[in-house]
């Protein structure tokens, strides 16, 4: 029998790679649902190729033209248009799997709707866990539902645990080390940095991905957010989580136990391989992705990250440490940053910048539902976008 998958941000990088390895496997899996925020075309474009039951534009209010228009396609989709069409679809109870690919906070409250209705999601949003960490893994556990990573650090750390011992495996680890290539800006000279370009910033050396993340890469922000993540998905504190740079991208992170054995999961760049993992899980299926050549690589290199080039990674454990509203507070003031940055407003050196100002104007406070963590991003959206305001009034 097929399964039903619901794919959030289908017309992204992740989305797109989905696809590609669902597309290899129609005994297995049918497309029940797809979402976009405008890029209704793409949408379309899907829909004629994949057939699902539902698409959704959420960022775009009812259209009949559009409505039209997907008719036409001769495709038998129903077409849902607006935010809250999302946690429709993704707490459907006629479809079990969950892609959450949508990039930002705005992944949050579908994905959440997910886990609530106990579906196997599989988790590439990772700002659900950095903001809502608490709470969204109670969700997973009372509606048992599962979880499994897709980021290719965490989903490498889960092929690495194992998976029958639970709470034992956790004790059995000493600490995880995720790797991170260091980005387009690795042995970039420190003071060229204020002068990079956000075309600059979003030529990642071995990942194709989203402009948002792949900013988030050469920042290393987006190893923050990965700590944060992984200290939820692991139930591991901060301190037993560290980063290595490991500029080829072939270790996608490693597991220490207590024994001092170490293990890694290795493996050419590219997500298929973890969509493929989690998608088919327990099973291995078909990803699409080139065999891995060792000796074609020839070497693998490991260096402590710099925290002078990298300050947005001391940032993301301050956060961690914080806890209550302050990952959210980080997530959110990085997402205002970052979007001032790729539309030229902002310097990339003045993002840590931002992201610093709003930690320190907001002091912590509760995050314990959907409510109080949407208040927290919203007020830190504010304070980040007049630091940014400021700034640019300074430059100017
Ligand atoms: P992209 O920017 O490529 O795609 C984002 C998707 O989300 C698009 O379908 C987009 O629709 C949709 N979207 C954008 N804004 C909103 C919004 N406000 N509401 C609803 N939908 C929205 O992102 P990526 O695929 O790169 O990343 C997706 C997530 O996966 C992120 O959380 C990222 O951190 C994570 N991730 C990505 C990896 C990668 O290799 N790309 C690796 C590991 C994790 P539209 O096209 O209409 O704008």
């Amino acid at each position: 029998m097929t399964q039903g998958l619901t794919l959030l941000g289908a017309t992204g990088s992740i989305g797109t790679s989905t696809l590609d390895v669902v597309a290899r496997h129609p005994d297995r899996y049918r497309v029940f649902a797809l979402t976009a925020h405008r890029a209704a075309e793409a949408l379309l474009a899907l829909c004629v190729r994949h057939a699902p039951r539902y698409a959704v534009l959420s960022g775009l209010a009812e259209d009949p033209e559009l409505r039209r228009r997907f008719a036409a396609a001769g495709c038998a989709t129903e077409l849902l248009f607006g935010a809250r069409a999302l946690e429709q679809v993704a707490a459907d109870p006629e479809c079990g799997v969950l892609m959450a690919a949508i990039v930002g906070a705005a992944g949050l409250a579908p994905t959440l709707a997910g886990a609530r209705a106990g579906k196997r999601v599989l988790l590439a949003n990772k700002e659900a866990l950095v903001m809502a960490g608490p709470f969204f893994m109670r969700a997973v556990r009372e509606s048992g539902a599962s979880l499994l990573p897709i980021d290719s650090e965490h989903n490498a750390v889960f092929q690495c645990l194992p998976q029958a011992a639970g709470a034992a495996s956790v004790r059995a680890v000493r600490r995880i080390l995720l790797t991170a290539s260091g980005g387009p800006f690795r042995s970039a000279p420190l003071d060229a940095l204020s002068r990079v370009t956000p075309d600059e910033a979003c030529a990642h050396p071995n990942w194709a991905m989203g402009r948002k993340i792949s900013v988030d890469s050469a920042t290393m922000m987006n190893k923050g957010l990965e700590v944060i993540e992984a200290h939820w998905l692991f139930d591991l504190p901060a301190d037993r989580i560290e980063v290595l740079i490991h500029s080829q991208s072939i270790i996608h992170s490693l597991v220490e136990f207590v024994d001092g054995s170490v293990i890694a999961q290795l493996s050419n760049p590219d997500m298929r391989i973890p969509i493929a993992h989690a998608l088919g899980f327990p099973e291995r299926i078909e990803s699409g992705a080139t065999p891995l050549d060792l000796a074609a690589i020839g070497q693998l290199s490991f260096e402590q990250p710099d925290a002078r080039r990298f300050p947005c990674l001391g940032l993301a454990y301050a956060a961690l440490r914080e806890g209550g509203s302050a990952p959210a507070v980080l997530n959110a003031a990085n997402e205002v940053a970052v979007a001032a940055f790729l539309e030229g407003k902002l310097r990339y050196t003045a993002i840590p910048q931002v992201i610093e100002h709003a930690l320190g104007r907001m002091p912590a406070a509760r995050a314990d539902s959907l409510e109080t963590v949407l208040d927290a991003d919203r007020a830190a959206r504010r304070t980040a976008a007049d630091c940014v305001a400021g700034l640019i009034g300074r430059a100017a």
